[in-house]
């Protein structure tokens, strides 16, 4: 399995679910890059080149500079991001 793939697994394993407190899991910005981070040097595709992972869990490096960029990014609205699986259970129930 690939770096990535086990990082990716991790996130998965460990995301909240929508709405709830951020907990750094990753999964968002490991597999998209945000339009602020399309601009400002994250690349195109996820993962993120400004996010930041350590024992992982993962920081948008943006918003640990700058606190003007945790509104712009929403990271303080909780967890932004659905799975697939989430998203069929959603549309499923
Ligand atoms: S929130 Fe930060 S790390 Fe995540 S995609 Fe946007 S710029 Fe990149
Ligand atoms: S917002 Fe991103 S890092 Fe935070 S919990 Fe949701 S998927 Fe994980």
């Amino acid at each position: 399995m690939s770096d990535l793939l086990k990082i990716l697994t991790v996130a998965v394993e460990t995301k909240p679910r929508k709405g709830d407190a951020c907990n750094h899991c990753g999964y968002c910005c490991l597999t998209e890059v945000c339009p602020v981070g399309k601009e400002l040097g994250g690349g195109e595709y996820g993962p993120c080149k400004l996010l930041r992972s350590e024992d992982n869990k993962h920081y948008c490096s943006l918003a640990e500079k700058d606190d003007a960029f945790i509104k712009l990014i929403g990271a303080s609205t909780g967890c932004c991001a659905e799975t697939q699986n989430e998203v069929i259970a959603r549309l499923t129930a």
